[in-house]
C-alpha cells in the first residue's frame, strides 16, 4: 500500500500525449490550450471613458466648460480639449486629446449655451488608459489553461478565432461483475444496475475529454481476459471498475498482468478508494477502479483525473479551502488518509454529510468536497478548521 502523493508520482511518471489540434473559439470550452497566448493589441487600445459625462482638464474645474462635440463609442475624437473646454462623452467613447479626466454626468449642471459647470467634488478620473489592463505582447493566457466562458471572452478580445488545444483523450469505460446489469434492465434477485460506467464517463467528460461505454463483463477470467485485450488495441486509457480488490472474484489485476501489463501500485493508502490498480504497458495505461461507487468517485477524483489533466497539459485540478467544521466526526480507525464527504453552510464553515460508507452514493448529493482527516487522526472537533479539497 502506497501513499496518495506517492501514487500521484508514479502515476505523473506515465502520462499520455494525446497531441495537438486547432479548434474554433466558439468550440473551445472544456478544452486545454495548447500555447501560450499573448495580446496582439493594448488594452484597452485607447484612453476610454468608464462613465458618460464630459471630458476635460482637471485643472479647469469646476468650469464653466464650453462643450466642444459629442464623442459615443466608436467614435474618433475631432477637437483636442483645451482650456475652458469640454466634450461630452459615453462609457466607451475615446477620450479625445487634452482632456485626463471624465466628470460624471450626474455632477454637472447645464449652462446657458453649450457651457456646463461641474457642481460635485473631484475623486477619480473616470479614465481606463491606453495598455493599463494588458501591454501588446503581454502573456493573455498560459498554455495548458482549461478554457472557460471568461477565457472565450479574453480570446475574443485579442481576436484569437481560432485556438491550438490538446486532443481530447478518449477513455473506455469497462465495468467488470456478475451481478451487473444496464442501467435500462430490471435488476432480477441479487443483480444490481450499474452506475459505476456512466459516472465515471461524466466525470472523464468534466476532465476536458471523451469516454466510451464498453458494457459490462461478468466475473470470469477468460471472458475478462478477452475483452480488455481487445479493448487494449483500441483505447490508450482504460478505465475498469470492479474487481480490483483481493475476493476472489476480483480478477482485474491478474488479467492485467498475464496480459504483459506492469502493476504499479495495487493499494492506495486513502479511505474510501484503497483497492486501486495502475497498471502501464507500452504507452497504454489502465486504471482498475473499485467497484464501489463512492470509492471509485474517489479514486477518479483523487488519481485519474489528475492523470488526464497532466495529460493535456494543464495542472493538478483540484482547489483547497480551509474550513471551519460547523459539526464534529469521529471514526474508529485511522490508518489511512480519509476523504469525508461535506457539504458547505452559509456562514462559511462546512459539515460532514450522513455517510454510511463507500457504498452510499447518495452520500454525495449536495457535495462541496472532501475533508481530509490524515492517517493517525480519528476525530475533528466542531470548530476545527480542516482541509478541503473541493470537486
Ligand atoms: P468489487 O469492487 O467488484 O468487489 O465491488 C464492490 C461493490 O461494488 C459490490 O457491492 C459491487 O456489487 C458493487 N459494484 C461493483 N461494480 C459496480 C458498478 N459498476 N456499479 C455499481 N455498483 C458496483
Ligand atoms: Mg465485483
Amino acid at each position: 500500500m502506497i501513499e496518495l502523493g506517492k501514487a500521484l508520482q508514479i502515476v505523473r511518471k506515465h502520462l499520455l500525449s494525446p497531441g495537438k489540434e486547432t479548434v474554433s473559439l466558439a468550440a473551445s470550452p472544456g478544452r486545454y490550450l495548447a500555447e501560450d497566448l499573448r495580446a496582439d493589441r493594448d488594452i484597452p487600445p485607447f484612453h476610454k471613458a468608464s462613465m458618460d459625462g464630459f471630458a476635460c482638464r482637471k485643472e479647469d474645474l469646476p468650469g464653466p466648460l464650453e462643450v466642444l462635440e459629442l464623442l459615443p463609442a466608436g467614435q474618433v475624437p475631432s477637437e483636442r480639449v483645451g482650456a475652458g473646454q469640454c466634450s461630452r462623452i459615453m462609457t466607451g467613447g475615446q477620450v479625445p486629446e487634452g482632456a485626463d479626466c471624465v466628470i460624471m454626468q450626474e455632477h454637472v449642471v447645464m449652462e446657458s449655451g453649450e457651457r456646463i459647470r461641474f457642481s460635485g467634488s473631484y475623486s477619480e478620473s473616470h479614465i481606463c488608459r491606453k495598455g493599463e489592463d494588458l501591454r501588446k505582447g503581454d502573456l493573455l493566457l498560459e498554455e495548458g489553461t482549461l478554457l472557460e466562458p471568461q477565457h472565450l471572452g479574453m480570446m475574443a478580445t485579442v481576436g484569437k478565432n481560432e485556438v491550438l488545444v490538446t486532443r481530447r483523450i478518449h477513455a473506455g469505460i469497462l465495468a467488470t461483475g456478475s451481478e451487473l446489469v444496464d442501467v435500462s434492465e430490471v435488476p432480477l434477485g441479487a443483480q444490481i444496475r450499474n452506475s459505476n460506467s456512466l459516472q465515471l464517463a461524466a466525470q472523464v467528460q468534466r476532465a476536458g475529454h471523451t469516454a466510451e461505454l464498453l458494457g459490462i463483463v461478468m466475473d470470469d477470467k477468460d471472458l475478462l481476459t478477452e475483452k480488455i485485450s481487445g479493448l487494449m488495441e483500441r483505447f490508450d486509457l482504460l478505465l475498469v471498475t470492479g474487481g480490483a480488490s483481493v475476493g476472489e472474484f476480483d480478477l482485474v489485476p491478474g488479467v492485467l498482468q498475464d496480459q504483459g501489463f506492469n502493476l504499479e501500485f495495487e493499494r492506495v493508502a486513502m479511505q474510501p478508494g484503497k483497492p486501486l490498480t495502475f497498471a502501464q504497458r507500452d504507452g497504454k495505461v489502465c486504471f482498475g477502479l473499485s467497484g464501489n461507487p463512492v470509492s471509485c468517485f474517489v479514486q477518479f477524483e483523487m488519481l485519474v483525473k489528475p492523470f488526464l489533466c497532466w495529460s493535456a497539459g494543464g495542472d493538478l485540478p483540484q482547489g483547497h479551502i480551509r474550513c471551519r467544521m460547523e459539526e464534529g466526526f469521529t471514526r474508529r480507525k485511522s490508518d489511512r488518509l480519509f476523504f469525508l464527504p461535506v457539504v458547505l453552510r452559509p456562514g462559511g464553515g462546512c459539515a460532514p454529510v450522513e455517510y454510511h460508507g463507500s457504498a452510499h452514493l447518495h452520500a454525495l448529493d449536495k457535495l462541496a468536497g472532501f475533508a481530509e482527516l490524515p492517517a493517525g487522526i480519528t476525530t475533528l472537533k466542531r470548530g476545527e478548521e480542516v482541509d478541503v479539497r473541493l470537486i
